[in-house]
């Protein structure tokens, strides 16, 4: 059931709701399946049909005697029958599903004594984590959905989403609005989620004359390490909302946001990535997360981008950067670097992606 659940948090990283399915015959995995009908543009592609499929191309027989499939979410009734077509031999399943669940929730199709075969059932096995992924994923969108819609401050500007529609490689994530130090302001935050728990989590800061695109290379090599990785725009920069004031960007109130996201996404085992140079914001971060906080990898200096290479280039746009062009500016009575022990820090060099990724899994771990 742990590979399923894996299987269904890849589902929800592709935007698909979390559902996973795991075929095991003699102790043997012989086929996973993630649920994919929006990708693959096919209303059959539940997880455990993708599952079956695969299961009885490797055997080499629609019959897949002996077998059992393990699936984060009870089973629909196409699945089902499925299921009992293929003469399975055994079906455990996490969460009920009372709206669709062919396993008593709404109908028992295991349990018609009409049919010939006969596919044994259990459900409820690591039901809570089951549900709570699928929980988690709905309110994440819910969330996401209140968030793209939410009105924009007077005091603040907002890209218009046009502006980023040609840029390649694409850098989309979702919208949050409800976090209290926000105030109303949209953080744009990509959110790339770990394919197993207890994954480390790398939460990407960019510097003030960047935005979180800057971190796309680097972002997938870590993903594709086994790494959960978070990358928000910071307000000012990107996607996320523009105060047209520079004094509203103080360190401390940039930290106080970052804090409460890291809270709202129940972040753990973080290390905060960020420039040489420009750490203070990243090391300030760490300080708050306390022992959540594994520690700094710091990047090279990126190349400073020229404001019309960003795809906010209007004056009021510029106000982010121009507040931070000498670094993140601290609050009053408040030095950014001295107040807190320098944590556990790794310099990961020049070189690609893929390099800066090994060296940062082999120091902290994946
Ligand atoms: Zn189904």
């Amino acid at each position: 059931m742990r590979l399923a659940l894996a299987q269904a948090a890849a589902a929800a990283a592709a935007g698909e709701v979390p559902v996973g399915a795991v075929l095991v015959r003699d102790g043997q995995v012989i086929a996973t399946g993630a649920n994919a009908p929006i990708g693959r543009h096919d209303p059959t592609a539940h997880a455990e049909i993708v599952a079956l499929r695969q299961a009885a191309s490797t055997l080499g027989n629609y019959r897949l005697d002996g077998c059992t499939l393990y699936v984060t979410l009870e089973p629909c009734p196409m699945c089902a029958g499925a299921m009992l077509h293929a003469r399975l031999a055994r079906v455990v399943y996490g969460a009920p599903d009372p709206k669709t669940g062919a396993a008593g929730s709404v109908v028992d199709l295991f349990a018609q004594p009409q049919l010939n075969h006969r596919t044994a059932v259990e459900g409820g096995v690591l039901a809570e984590e089951c549900g709570r992924q699928l929980q988690d994923f709905f309110r994440g969108r819910r969330q996401a959905q209140a968030a793209a819609a939410s009105p924009l401050r007077e005091d603040a500007l907002r890209t218009p989403a046009s502006a980023f529609e040609t840029l390649a490689p694409a850098w989309e994530g979702s919208y949050r609005a409800d976090l209290p130090a926000l105030e109303g302001l949209r953080l744009h935050v990509v959110d790339l989620p770990a394919p197993r728990p207890a994954a480390t989590t790398w939460l990407c800061l960019h510097s003030p004359t960047s935005w979180g695109r800057r971190f796309a290379g680097l972002a997938q090599a870590l993903h594709a390490a086994g790494g959960r990785v978070v990358v928000p725009d910071l307000i000012g920069f990107g996607r996320s909302d523009k105060p047209k004031r520079k004094a509203f960007h103080r360190l401390a109130w940039h930290r106080e946001v970052l804090a409460q996201l890291a809270d709202a996404l129940a972040l753990d085992k973080v290390v905060v990535v960020a420039e040489e140079g420009d750490q203070a914001l990243a090391t300030a971060v760490a300080a708050a997360l306390g022992p959540r906080a594994c520690g700094l990898a710091l990047l090279p200096r990126g190349p400073s981008q020229p404001a019309d290479a960003l795809p906010y280039p209007d004056r009021g746009h510029a106000a982010g950067p121009q507040a931070f062009a000498g670094g993140w500016l601290p609050a009053a009575g408040e030095s950014a670097a001295s107040a807190v022990a320098a944590p556990d820090t790794v310099h990961l060099g020049a070189g690609s992606a893929q390099e800066q990724a090994r060296r940062a899994v082999e120091y902290f771990g994946d």
